[in-house]
């Protein structure tokens, strides 16, 4: 029995692990490389055909974002995930395809340009379409048996939508081991979605850090300060630019700002808001379908009432790229929502260019950024940008909120893992940047945990817990 780590080890981006038992190879995640680590994505780091099956803890790209890549090199297994995951991962894969084919279609140009030879996509629409035929769906809380020597349950991880942990096990000759996997562990109280389900027992942990050196500052007055933010914005002719995942945080801002406007935290309650991206268009309209299965209990008692929590007057959803561009030669003040979250593509930057220089504006971030992403450098107070190959000068407000992130801080994350009735053999710290990583690593440590950051394609045997290479 042994477990590899081919993503998400040292870095936030990437997630991808893979058991090996009685033979058989297969997959926790498979996910997209972002930002600096990008550079890994075009290859997988093992043979595609060798992997019989693939267990997907949630829908963003960073866990699943490979998976057409690995149908493409000739995965021929299924892919299980929650109900809400296989809907939610349709729309996010064709995005991604879609993405990406555009990409390379500009860059096939400037390619011809120089005389050089025309590249392919990663993967296209149709590589997409294929994976999605690979789907199981499954419940939460549902032990599905694979084989008689592996099993494995998804509880709910309160991150986005359909977001799971999942307890595995499995028994290879006399020896039983259980292993959990995190996936990405929710915020406590998030608007719209549960809290993170706890476990009881493992043999084995790997849990993800993203924010195992930070505590996220006391939200409760939080609304109240982002009310400000539009308030003093919106008064002063700027426009509020908000770069946001498209799945989970823009539902939630959704959330905050009907708030706004229902309490009237603001000196104008009519103030438009535009969701400028198809994908969270998309992506509400699925959390929509499936808050009242999903929700969290205050949200369920808003429907019951007839409310959406998600909706209010002045929200707009702009599809057509006409209608994005439009936005930014309408002089009227508003808030803009688009992705990516990480303002490494889509209609976002557009935005940033036409408002990063305007001192009268305000950028507001509310999710993890990633090192080498426009966004980092932007929060970490770049006095001026490269956007489509112009140079844009930072004079509008910077605005750091990701305290809101859909991700646990340090308490969150030792909250969940004192939970375990048990010490595990070994815990995994993953999905965190290196000195995070090895921060968390070693907090757990102090706590009488045997915790290690794994190194990216690093081995470990699981009965001994081991290193192999
Ligand atoms: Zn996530």
């Amino acid at each position: 029995m042994k477990l590899s780590f081919f993503g998400a080890a040292r870095e936030v981006t990437g997630s991808c692990y893979c058991i090996e038992i009685n033979e058989k190879k297969f997959l926790i995640d498979c996910g997209m490389q972002q930002g600096e680590d990008e550079k890994e994505n075009q290859k997988l780091p093992f043979d595609a055909s060798s992997i019989s099956f693939v267990i997907l803890t949630h829908a963003h790209i960073d866990h699943s974002g490979r998976l057409p890549l690995l149908v493409k090199k000739d995965f021929s297994g299924k892919i299980y995930a929650t109900l809400p995951t296989c809907k939610l991962i349709s729309i996010m894969l064709k995005d991604s395809a879609h993405i990406q084919e555009m990409d390379t279609k500009w860059e096939n140009k400037r390619r011809k340009r120089a005389g050089k030879s025309e590249i392919l996509p990663l993967y296209n629409t149709e590589d997409v379409e294929n994976t999605l035929k690979h789907l199981i769906k499954c419940s939460y809380n549902e032990l599905i048996e694979i084989e008689n020597n592996i099993k494995f349950r998804f509880v709910d991880a309160g991150h986005i939508l359909g977001s799971a942990s999942v307890e595995l096990f499995l028994k290879e000759h006399s020896v039983s081991k259980k292993i959990v996997f995190s996936g990405d562990i929710g915020n406590i109280d998030q608007p719209i979605i549960k809290d993170p389900q706890y476990i009881d027992l493992a043999n084995y942990i790997v849990m993800e850090a993203t924010y195992g050196d930070r505590i996220h500052k006391d939200n409760t007055g939080f609304i109240k300060e982002l009310a400000n933010v539009i308030d003093k914005t919106l008064n002063r002719g700027g426009n509020v630019i908000i770069p946001s995942f498209a799945v989970g945080r823009t539902q939630g801002l959704l959330y905050y700002i009907r708030e706004i406007k229902k309490n009237k935290l603001v000196s104008n309650i009519n103030f438009e808001v535009y969701v400028d991206s198809p994908l969270a268009a998309e992506a509400t309209d699925l959390y929509d379908d499936d808050l009242f299965t999903y929700g969290d209990k205050e949200t369920k008692e808003m429907l019951k009432k007839g409310i959406n929590p998600m909706l209010f007057p002045g929200l707009k959803f702009t599809h057509s790229a006409d209608d994005s561009k439009a936005l930014n030669f309408d002089l009227t003040p508003k808030v803009i929502i688009s992705s990516s979250g990480m303002c490494e593509g889509g209609r976002i930057r557009h935005h940033l260019k036409h408002n990063l220089w305007r001192e009268e504006c305000t950028i507001i971030f509310v999710g993890y950024q990633a090192k080498g992403t426009l966004g980092r450098m932007i929060l970490d107070g770049a006095k001026s940008v490269t956007i489509f190959g112009e140079e844009i000068a930072v004079r509008a407000d910077i605005v750091d909120f990701t305290f809101l992130s859909a991700h646990a801080d340090r308490n969150g994350l030792l909250k969940w893992i004192n939970s375990f009735d048990k010490k595990p053999e070994k815990v995994f710290v993953t999905h965190a940047e290196n000195s995070v990583a090895e921060k968390f690593a070693s907090t757990l440590n102090d706590l009488g945990f045997k915790a290690i950051a794994p190194l990216y394609m690093s081995t470990y045997d699981l009965d001994s817990g081991e290193l192999v290479k």
